[in-house]
């Protein structure tokens, strides 16, 4: 058994193939599992109408089958985004949201219920962290979301709750399966995975020989000011993460992400905006600004639409490409994890 336990969505077709095979049964049924589970995107063995009974019956003994209940949905009538809040077997819930795009329908999963890197203006990390998510769990929000809107997803951005590179091999699975050619065959390039800046993580997926985007959430252009939003930033120096991030970009070709929230008063001045592009001089990157959502719990405001643009000037000033983030879903249910967590306390009140 790997670390998946006896989660059989989270299983590799070849895993599957041999714990089939050592069941005495043949190759051609691990490729109806596979399919049923991974493109007709099935809810549980009872639906596997071509496998025998009695088979599914003993996967049904022997396996367990993840498969997320609908608890919330919330579609925006500004912009088309759906927020979805999935309830899990053990009664966690999980936020995702659907984004529709003119280029195709884009979903923000979750990698962990909470989370632990206790960020300054992120309503996902109050709680702490409960548990990682399974690399079924993590799909599953993918394939809850086509199936309840029978449209297809093209692009899938790890950027929900959670710190992905904090449950690197959940994380990496789920990046195997959702691209699988026996599955959904998510091309990796429309695959982004935003993390806090973790290096052990950020080298260790250099050598996946993935195509996905990292997406570093950087929030300062320098390490002091970095520290003060960002807790981790006091355990790995900005540099070291630069250096990863480097290393990461050299062995994959793959040009990088920089996140910046911008924070009024804390970190957008025109000061900053110029040490931002010294910093990231030559680095072959784009950078995105995201004009920080207000949560409740924090007192940050997100600078003046005229200051956004005026960072954002500077910075292309300095020869840097950047786009600014637009806000969706505005109308249904406030800024990344506050659905949940909203939720949360309803239950405990
Ligand atoms: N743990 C990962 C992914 C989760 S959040 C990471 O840190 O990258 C995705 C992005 O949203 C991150 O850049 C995060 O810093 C940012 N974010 C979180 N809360 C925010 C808020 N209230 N306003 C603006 N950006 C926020």
């Amino acid at each position: 058994m790997d670390s998946f336990g006896n989660d059989i969505k989270s299983r590799t077709f070849l895993e599957l193939a041999g714990e089939l095979e050592a069941m005495g049964e043949k190759f051609f049924r691990a490729r109806q599992l596979y399919d049923w589970m991974h493109c007709k995107l099935a809810r549980s063995f009872d639906e596997m109408t071509n496998l025998p009974k009695q088979l599914r019956e003993r996967l049904d003994r022997e396996y367990s089958y993840t498969s997320h209940t609908l608890v919330d949905r919330r579609i925006s009538g500004q912009d088309g985004t759906e927020k979805y809040l999935f309830g899990l077997w053990d009664g966690n819930v999980v936020e995702s949201v659907l984004m529709r795009y003119h280029f195709g329908n884009s979903v923000c999963i979750s990698s962990q219920v909470g989370c632990r890197m206790g960020c300054s203006f992120c309503a996902s990390t109050i709680g702490g962290l409960t548990r990682n998510l399974l690399p079924s769990e993590m799909l599953d929000q993918v394939y809850s979301i086509q199936r309840l809107t029978g449209e297809r997803v093209t692009h899938v951005v790890v950027m929900g709750t959670g710190e992905p590179l904090d449950n690197y091999d959940g994380l990496v699975r789920f990046v195997r399966l959702l691209s699988d050619e026996n599955g959904l065959h998510l091309s990796q390039r429309n695959i982004t995975v935003s993390t806090c800046g973790l290096p052990d993580g950020i080298h260790r997926l250099a050598e996946e020989h993935f195509q996905i985007t990292l997406a570093l959430s950087l929030h300062a252009p320098s390490q002091e000011k970095r520290q003060k939003l960002m807790p981790v930033a006091k355990k790995y120096e900005l540099e070291e993460v630069l250096d990863a991030c480097r290393y990461y970009f050299d062995r994959t070709g793959r040009r990088l992400t920089f996140e910046y929230s911008l924070v009024s008063g804390v970190n957008d001045s025109m000061e900053d905006a110029r040490a931002l592009a010294a910093l990231l001089e030559g680095f072959p990157c784009h950078i995105n600004l995201i004009p920080v959502n207000p949560v409740r719990e924090r007192k940050f405001v997100a600078p003046e639409t005229k200051r956004v643009a005026a960072f954002k000037n500077k910075l292309e000033k300095y020869g840097k490409t950047c786009t600014i983030r637009r806000e969706m879903g505005r109308d249904i249910g406030g800024a990344c994890g506050q659905l949940r967590k909203g939720y949360m306390e309803k239950q405990q009140s």
